[in-house]
């Protein structure tokens, strides 16, 4: 395994980014099993190195040696609870940049971590926060699963994770792809990869890859309107990778995993949010098998959108569904977040002081 060995360095890999194997190999005078023992302790998520207790102390020492004394490359910057319940945390990287990631928490107890995969996004979506803050850096594994190991800590053990935090996982994939590999992992975190979705703005690549080489985790886009000129406005990615190009893609994913698709389409009351709209969405959906997750556009400042009314959601829902399509209307839980990538809350910014 190569890997240098200045921990602020972005391909420095930190612990809870490492597998089985990578930790074996950083421990070559000792039986497998230490390894095994040591991958169980970072799948919890500790802290520090004192904390491995049926490690010998020297196999400890050659582990902090190593990470330099830390196991976490990130630290958290703020923490701030939305009234309904869900945590944000802003994190601050080990270059000084920041990422959020937040637990949502629904009325069954079920809860969802939903974590960043890149600093920033490239993706520049007219209605996205986060696309307006531009693109830093991909994240790595190890920062993907320090998120994770954090809102653990605070709110216990967590069900489900998505994808749909600041950036767009599809291309960040080596990174976010090892991340599900340590969540999905039975030997370690073991959430079902039924319970993983990646939450995509329409990377087509991106999704082609997954569906020829897993993992088949639930698959997200972020669809928002099926009218090509007006998607292509709101959402670049749709000049690159249009409509059409776009349903092929998702067939193929849907060919391999069998399951729906999760549409989201942000609804932005003086935009998409008409009779027509709703009508070229439904029929633009009609061979794909999908749940429709509809977001009330959340303001943002400095952006002239108008967030709909209830009644005109409620209209809009209506006539998804009268087309037969099933249609889950998203309340502003954690500002949001649950809604469609990268719609943090005001908090947000690319790096701290
Ligand atoms: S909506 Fe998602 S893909 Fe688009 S800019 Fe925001 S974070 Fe990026």
């Amino acid at each position: 395994m190569s890997m240098s060995v200045n921990p602020q360095e972005e391909t420095f890999v930190f612990p809870s980014g490492l597998s089985i194997e990578e930790l074996a190999a950083l421990l070559p005078d000792q039986p497998a099993y230490r390894a095994r023992q040591a991958y169980a302790w970072f799948s919890r998520g500790i802290a520090d190195f004192a904390s491995m207790t049926n490690l010998p102390r020297p196999v400890r020492d050659t582990l902090s040696a190593r990470f330099h004394g830390k196991v976490r490359s990130s630290s958290v910057a703020r923490e701030m609870e939305d009234p309904d319940g869900s945590l944000k945390l802003q994190i601050r990287l080990r270059d000084g940049s920041a990422v959020e990631c937040v637990l949502l928490e629904d009325i069954e107890g079920r809860k969802t971590a939903c974590l960043s995969s890149q600093v920033g996004c490239p993706m520049g979506c007219a209605f996205c926060k986060t696309g307006s803050l531009g693109f830093l850096r991909n994240l790595g594994a190890d920062e993907i699963m320090e998120q994770f190991h954090f809102l653990r800590e605070r709110r216990g053990a967590i069900s489900n994770v998505v994808f749909m935090g600041m950036g767009e996982p599809m291309l960040n994939l080596p990174a976010v792809r090892k991340a599900i590999a340590l969540l999905s992992d039975p030997e370690g975190i073991g959430i079902s990869l039924r319970k993983i979705t990646i939450s995509t703005s329409g990377v087509v690549p991106g999704i082609l890859d997954l569906a020829e080489k897993g993992p088949y985790v639930r698959l997200a886009v972020s669809l928002t309107t099926a009218d090509p000129a007006l998607r292509s406005e709101l959402m670049p990615v749709n000049r690159k990778w249009p409509l059409d190009t776009l349903k092929q893609a998702l067939l193929s994913y849907q060919q391999r995993t069998n399951d729906r698709i999760t549409l989201e389409a942000v609804i932005i009351g003086n935009v998409n949010a008409s009779d027509a709209d709703a009508l070229a969405l439904a029929s633009w959906i009609a061979p794909l098998k999908v749940q429709v997750n509809l977001i009330a556009w959340n303001p943002v400042e400095g952006m002239e959108y108008q967030t709909p009314s209830p009644a005109q959601m409620r209209h809009f829902r209506e006539l998804l569904e009268s087309r037969g399509i099933v249609v889950v209307q998203r309340m502003s839980r954690g500002r949001g977040v649950m809604g469609a990538c990268g719609q943090l809350g005001d908090t947000l910014q690319t790096s701290l002081p």
